[in-house]
């Protein structure tokens, strides 16, 4: 094993081969933290997908309610005229 780094230095006391060591490791670790961001933003992505979904199902669910509503509402109104058109009809005695 040579005892003279390729920097002209004792290479166990050489401060630069210490820095390329710790430049590596750092590198390395770049690429993983790069592969994990691209995974989470992939996840992002997926969760507002998921989020935009949501919202238009919960806009539609809310139409349906609104709707709902206006047709119990309908239904309230049709009932009452023809309960106003029976006693009518049973005022002047066309039925029961
Ligand atoms: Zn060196």
């Amino acid at each position: 094993m040579n005892l003279e780094c390729e920097h002209g230095q004792l290479a166990r006391a050489c401060n630069i081969c210490e820095y390329e060591r710790e430049i590596a490791e750092l590198r390395a670790r770049v690429v993983e933290l790069e592969a994990a961001l691209t995974e989470e933003r992939q996840r992002t992505r997926l969760s507002e997908t998921v989020i935009r979904e949501n919202e238009a199902l919960t806009k539609e669910n809310m139409e349906l309610v609104a709707s709902r509503d206006e047709l119990k509402r309908i239904a309230i109104e049709a009932k009452a005229r023809v309960e106003e058109m029976l006693r009518d009809m049973r005022e002047i005695g066309v039925a029961e």
